[in-house]
């Protein structure tokens, strides 16, 4: 038995990179786009669609890396465009032409807070 031989990546420019982080050299000059529409129901006994929801992945067909949407709130609305947590699917409201916007309905938001280096002291 012989010690395990790994392969050393010497450059940028070295051909193992190719084969083992192929999108480090790819160009991502092709894509593919993910879209699943989604019909809201009111609530679970009545199944009038209130909202549409437009769900959107976006990846390099070449090297299958997936993109992140930029600049959007993590949550969900059906109001206002968001995207997941891990950044790679946006959320976007829809409504049929000439329809109206359903008021009320629920999302969510996340939001980041850093946490106190300590806890509080009870006084
Ligand atoms: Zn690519």
């Amino acid at each position: 038995m012989g010690a395990e031989v790994k392969p050393v990546i010497n450059s940028m420019d070295d051909p193992l990179l190719e084969r083992f982080r192929p999108q480090e050299r790819c160009e991502h000059l092709n894509f593919d786009v993910h879209a699943n529409v989604a019909r809201i129901e009111k609530d679970e006994t009545d199944k009038t669609i209130v909202a549409y929801s437009v769900d959107l992945r976006l990846h390099c067909r070449d090297c299958g890396l997936p993109f992140e949407w930029v600049g959007l709130p993590l949550g969900f609305s059906h109001y206002q465009p968001t995207v997941s947590i891990d950044g790679q699917e946006m959320r976007v409201p829809a409504i049929p032409l000439g329809g109206k916007v359903t008021e009320g309905l629920a999302g969510f938001r996340v939001t980041m807070q850093a946490f106190p280096e300590k806890e509080p002291t009870r006084q």
